[in-house]
């Protein structure tokens, strides 16, 4: 006899997901159970007759969560980079180098977030619009704001959406404009602390669903000082760390000059690198680094949107996972123009075709070309899901015993979807009509471990 089912829930249909980089497992008819905290605790294949006993089980309960027919369980998406307050202006002001970008734009924008209450209307409308677009876990930077980006967690914690978010730090006058910086490194530091205990204490996230995050802004915003104080709070804390690396010609060269050595490098010696660290775009990471952020299991954020825009080159994706560096995909709100993952997933593939490719015809084929640079929908699939959750060192991104139940349905029965998939295509036609053509109007419901965040509106 089969016991009472635990508290929780088991859901039941069609499995998509890539436990391997490269590797799609379809599972159809599965049934998942689930934890009350959100745990996966087995994964049945539908064809047995344990899985109908086990599935009768969580039914005669009422806790079997059932797809309706042409629904697809997929992972949740993760986003390894977002600029929380930069929702605004998204798909706006795309038309300046990044340095200009920040000074006409950016910082002008941050800087209304010493204002809680507008903070709390951006971050409302974010955090909907993510979860509404599948993603499950986000890495969010602030801004030097600490109320605003207590705000934010706030939000997310109530949402239920898993989040690990900075307070950005940036103390340097010779780069950061009177109205937005830290006045010093001390209070640089010991707002980020005040910070870190903040999140660690919230009421209602004693199972960490909300992480925080020491958020070094990049090395040219920041002085040493600064910078070393962080990478000592780092090791102290354990927490998880940002910043951006090596992302432009701009900001390559920049540190470069300033410190006499790479991002990566410079990195390493304040102390900022960890398993636990991850680096945006890494666009001009050099081969020597690489064996850095190997040694300290360090990821990188790859914005493949976000690249087109700022950061004069295309992330060699693929050298970077042969090499076993760990690699998730980000949205770069708002560097990128859209902030969907899915969209990412797309862009990922493009870039990666276009990197192999060459882009300028007159240079002949084999002066243009970088050879075995693609990824295919597979591992692009991958990096959104359990490549992201592998950098973050979570138990996200894949439906297998002890990981998160973090998980989008996708509805290809959507009217006006440009998904066509049938009961009968196969996991390979599936997997490539979603990664292509999937988009937010064919999410129906979002999950994350054990809570339905999301809804879509006509259902
Ligand atoms: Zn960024």
């Amino acid at each position: 006899m089969i016991a009472a089912p635990p508290r929780g829930r088991a859901f039941r249909g069609n499995v998509l997901h890539t436990p391997e980089r490269g590797r799609i497992e379809y599972l159809p008819d599965a049934l998942i159970e689930v934890s009350g905290a959100g745990v996966i605790q087995a994964v049945h294949c539908g064809d047995s007759s344990r899985t109908a006993a086990v599935a009768a089980q969580y039914r005669d309960a009422g806790a079997l969560v059932t797809l309706a027919t042409g629904r697809y369980l997929l992972p949740g998406m993760v986003d390894l980079h977002v600029h929380a307050p930069q929702w605004p202006q998204l798909g706006l002001a795309l038309d300046l180098p990044l340095e200009e970008w920040l000074q006409a734009y950016t910082f002008p924008l941050e800087s209304r977030y010493v204002d809680t209450d507008y903070a709390r209307g951006v971050y409302e409308s974010l955090v909907e619009a993510l979860l509404a677009n599948g993603t499950t876990t986000a890495l969010y930077f602030g801004t030097i704001h600490r109320q605003a980006t207590q705000v934010l967690a706030d939000i997310c914690l109530r949402r239920a959406q898993r989040a690990l978010i900075g307070r950005v730090a940036m103390d340097d006058p010779s780069q950061c404009p009177a109205y937005y910086r830290d006045p010093s490194a001390e209070v640089a530091e010991a707002e980020t602390r005040a910070f870190i205990r903040y999140v660690r204490s919230m009421p209602g996230n004693e199972g960490a669903l909300v992480l925080p995050v020491i958020t070094p802004r990049f090395i040219p915003s920041c002085t040493d000082g600064l910078l070393g104080r962080l990478g000592r709070l780092a090791h102290e804390t354990g927490c998880h760390v940002q910043t951006h690396c090596s992302e432009s010609d701009w900001a390559h060269a920049f540190v470069l000059a300033r410190c006499g050595v790479t991002d990566t490098t410079a990195l390493a010696r304040f102390g900022l690198l960890s398993r636990r660290t991850i680096l945006a775009h890494g666009n001009f990471i050099e081969d020597p680094d690489v064996s850095i952020l190997l040694e300290a299991g360090a990821g990188i954020a790859h914005c493949p949107l976000s690249n087109v825009y700022f950061s004069d080159a295309v992330l060699p994706v693929r050298r970077m996972l042969q090499r076993g560096v760990h690699v998730g995909l980000g949205t770069d709100i708002s560097g990128g123009a859209s902030p969907s993952i899915l969209e990412n997933i797309r862009h990922a593939v493009i870039a990666s075709r276009s990197l192999e490719a060459g882009v300028d015809p007159r240079l002949g084929r084999a002066a243009r070309r970088s050879p075995d640079s693609r990824i295919d929908a597979a591992t692009a699939l991958w990096l959104a899901t359990a490549g992201g959750g592998i950098a973050l060192d979570l138990p996200i991104g894949v439906f297998l015993e002890g990981y998160q139940f973090d998980a989008i349905v996708i509805d290809a029965q959507t009217p006006g979807s440009n998904l066509y998939v049938t009961e009968n295509s196969a996991p390979e036609v599936i997997l490539q009509k979603i990664v292509h053509h999937a988009s937010r109007a064919d999410i129906a419901e979002t999950w994350v471990a054990n809570r339905r965040v999301h809804v879509r509106s006509q259902e």
